[in-house]
């Protein structure tokens, strides 16, 4: 395809000049001579002229040759002169010619100009097609940086605080460094893995430590690369990626923001097929169409993976996930040691300190921080980087993260480490809920901004009411914890009412766990009827019975809401205790909350 049209542009040109061969040759075969007026009149006194042919601004014709045969005759063209003034200028024996006005300028628009444009269309559509045809001449050669090991200098140690995420990288590089080994084990190798988390966290960083540490070409390219200029580019970037990667194998394809280009089909305004679905479908099949036998590892990095099309995280495309999360006070720290290396710093720098100074920031802000606390000291002429600096730096950049609205600040985390150690604690208190294993108050996604994980110890598949009403206890212990310190309540809990009352709801509609309703089932499935009034739900119970299904979902709500808080009330110790540790901390695991409830005296 690629080689025709590349053909098709040399056809042109030698179409062309073959044309203007030809076209001379026949000039020449007519030669014309262009002989002045006064020449002309003295070859017809002479009776030189054989004939003429007469118009408004010139004469041609045909003249004997001198010298030559009788019959021998040449062309001879010449411009007309006023007759009258001719006669005289004869009369004076002046040499005189006529002229044409000339008609370069008129020739040069009627006929260059609409060449020209023509050409101009002509080779503006070819690219088009050429583009989409695998490219025509360079215009569809990839962009794709290609790092080999030597210029990529990152290793796994440049990435700190990360270290679930390194973890899970180790075999990838394992992979790439032997690939014959895992084939030959009939292991299966993973075809892409997607790194997500907040931006700035070092997911790009990853990817290169993964290149450098297995020693293969890296080729980086970003989403948004892909999706520029012309209709079709981007499948043919895509294309020729996947080709270049196989030559190259074993390599990495790595696609930074990937939710560039991998956005969910069909909500495109210019219709459902545009450049940016064309590119994905493209990758889609690409990725189905390579075996990762060759050694191709196709990686990619995402803050929004929510927005992903869905295809694009089946089996056998983007199929594992590695989350690469904020940093919790020690990886602040590890990865602040990390930077500071690249600096001068007084020698008794407390690293712990800055750490716990900086909660919420991931390792771009810390790099910055450390970038900015040395510019300060330039500033102030030291030879050595000291507290002062990162404290002020520490101000400058929280204020601008602030700003963004990436930092909550103080009055917030109090309040978050409140609600969780409020859920915490009633979940502890209370017997068959799941065990606590983590509390954090490093806020997750967009909406989480602490997170209690309690982890079942089974599978269960039968819940009794007891436990589903301490279930919802729990989940009300955030807010109950919130209104008990501070006597004001938050929109943080919106989340946990919005699942216990989801809860309270099945309890009394699907398991007939109300005593006033008794042991029916009130949740038959809705069928909806397009009525005149638009849809119903026609469930198969009478209004009354509606109004007492609320009524009993909002006492089991108010009851379990009372018994949380009455737990709390008796460890108001604990719970302040608790907080604080978590403020520090950041993140409890169930020890450090085992030896939270063991040192309490006042626990009964
Ligand atoms: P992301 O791709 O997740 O948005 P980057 O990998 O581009 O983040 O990180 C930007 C810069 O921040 C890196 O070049 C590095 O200097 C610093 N950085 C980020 N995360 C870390 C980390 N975990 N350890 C060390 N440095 C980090
Ligand atoms: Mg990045
Ligand atoms: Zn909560």
């Amino acid at each position: 395809m690629e080689k025709h049209h590349k053909f098709s542009i040399w056809y042109v040109l030698l179409g062309i000049w073959v044309v203007l061969i030809i076209q001379s040759y026949i000039a020449s075969m007519f030669a014309v001579q262009t002989i002045p007026y006064s020449q002309f009149l003295t070859l017809l006194k002479t009776g030189k002229i054989v004939e003429v042919a007469i118009t408004a601004n010139q004469i041609q014709g045909k003249m004997k040759v001198d010298g030559g045969t009788p019959d021998e005759t040449k062309v001879f063209k010449t411009v007309r002169v006023d007759p009258e003034l001719s006669t005289i200028l004869d009369q004076y024996k002046v040499s005189f010619k006529g002229e044409i006005e000339s008609t370069f300028l008129r020739d040069l628009f009627s006929w260059v100009f609409p060449i020209m444009l023509f050409v101009g269309v002509w080779y503006f559509f070819m690219k088009r097609m050429g583009a989409q045809q695998a490219g025509f001449m360079t215009i569809g050669k990839n962009k794709a940086k290609i790092y080999m090991e030597n210029e990529l200098n990152i290793t796994f140690n440049d990435v700190a605080g990360v270290d679930e995420a390194k973890q899970e990288l180790i075999e990838v590089v394992e992979f790439l460094k032997n690939p014959g080994r895992f084939t030959e084990l009939g292991g299966k190798i993973p075809k892409g893995i997607l790194l997500v988390g907040p931006p700035g966290t070092g997911k790009t960083l990853l990817a290169k430590a993964v290149a450098g540490e297995s020693g293969v070409p890296f080729f980086s390219m970003s989403g948004s690369e892909f999706v520029e200029m012309f209709v079709g580019l981007g499948a043919a970037r895509v294309r020729d990626l996947f080709v270049q990667a196989k030559e190259k194998a074993p390599c990495i394809i790595f696609i930074d923001e990937l939710d560039a280009l991998g956005k969910a089909r069909g909500f495109g305004v210019t219709g459902g097929h545009d450049e940016r679905e064309q590119t994905l479908n493209q990758l889609l099949v690409e990725m189905d169409g390579f075996d990762p036998k060759v050694g191709v590892i196709l990686m990619a990095a995402t803050n929004r993976p929510e927005i992903l099309d869905p295809a694009l995280l089946r089996p056998g495309r983007f199929d594992r996930h590695v989350l690469v999360d904020r940093p919790d006070k020690i990886g602040r720290e590890e990865i602040l040691k990390v930077h500071l290396k690249k600096i001068k710093t007084v020698p008794d720098l407390n690293v712990e300190t800055i750490a716990g100074m900086t909660p919420g920031m991931v390792g771009a802000d810390l790099a910055n921080l450390v970038n900015e606390a040395a510019l300060l000291a330039v500033r102030r002429n030291k030879k050595e980087v000291g507290m002062p600096e990162f404290e002020e730096a520490v101000e400058r950049i929280i204020a601008g993260l602030e700003k963004k609205n990436r930092l909550i600040n103080l009055k917030e985390r109090e309040i978050v480490a409140y609600h969780e150690m409020g859920h915490a604690l009633v979940a502890l208190a209370l017997p068959g809920t799941d065990p606590v294993q983590k509390i954090s108050i490093i806020p997750r996604g967009i909406a989480a901004l602490g997170y209690t994980m309690q982890v079942p110890t089974e599978d269960r598949f039968l819940m009794k009411k007891t436990e589903l009403l301490n279930k919802i206890a729990s989940l009300l212990g955030g807010r109950a914890a919130e209104e008990i310190v501070f006597g004001d309540i938050s929109t943080g809990a919106h989340n946990d009412l919005a699942r216990a009352t989801d809860i309270a709801k099945s309890m009394i509609k699907e398991y007939g766990m109300s005593n006033k309703l008794g042991q029916v089932y009130l949740a038959r499935e809705k069928r909806p009827q397009f009525l005149d009034a638009g849809i119903r739900d026609t469930g198969d119970y009478s209004e009354a019975t509606a109004e007492t299904i609320d009524e009993e979902i909002k006492s089991v709500i108010t009851t379990e809401y009372t018994r949380a808080k009455d737990i709390l009330h008796h460890q108001k110790d604990v719970l302040h205790r608790g907080a604080r540790l978590l403020l520090e901390k950041e993140k409890l695991e169930s020890a450090d909350l085992t030896s939270l409830l063991e040192s309490d005296t006042s626990r009964p």
